[in-house]
């Protein structure tokens, strides 16, 4: 069984056909539940929890199986960098190639780092289209 439905109360997965928890004997939720998601490729496993729909959980399941046989899936948790990670690669491209780094640096250490500095690249770009300021 690739999809699975996650018991809330003691965190198993169990079958999507049960109606009680396998290990803690308590009935799985008719509403609200999660579904995870396991799909094991060539050695590789990706898994993936999919809140509420069983069919949406059983699309992205053929989904992730067609990327894999395909060769076009990507982890997307390892895509993300964070912007201290950027940053670290930045700075020492900028010593050499920008006059102005101090500045960089000093905008960098005042007004971001705390804000953003841990938070992914994509999201910070995200918080910033969506029209959050940035002092
Ligand atoms: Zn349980």
């Amino acid at each position: 069984m690739p999809v699975y439905i996650r018991c809330p109360h003691c965190k198993t997965d169990q079958s999507v056909k049960n109606t009680t928890c396998r290990n803690c004997g308590r009935p799985l939720p008719r509403q609200g539940r999660i579904y995870k998601v396991v799909v094991v490729y060539q050695g590789r496993r990706v898994q993936k929890m999919v809140p509420d729909s069983l069919s949406l959980a059983k699309r992205i399941e053929a989904k992730i199986k067609a990327e894999l046989v395909s060769g076009d899936f990507f982890d997307r948790r390892k895509q993300s960098h964070t912007l201290n990670e950027v940053w670290a690669r930045y700075l020492p491209w900028a010593k050499e190639n920008k006059k102005s780094w101090r500045t960089d640096e000093i905008r960098w250490n005042y007004l971001l780092k705390g804000r953003f500095g841990k938070k992914s690249l994509i999201k910070s770009v995200l918080l910033k289209l969506s029209g959050s300021s940035w002092s």
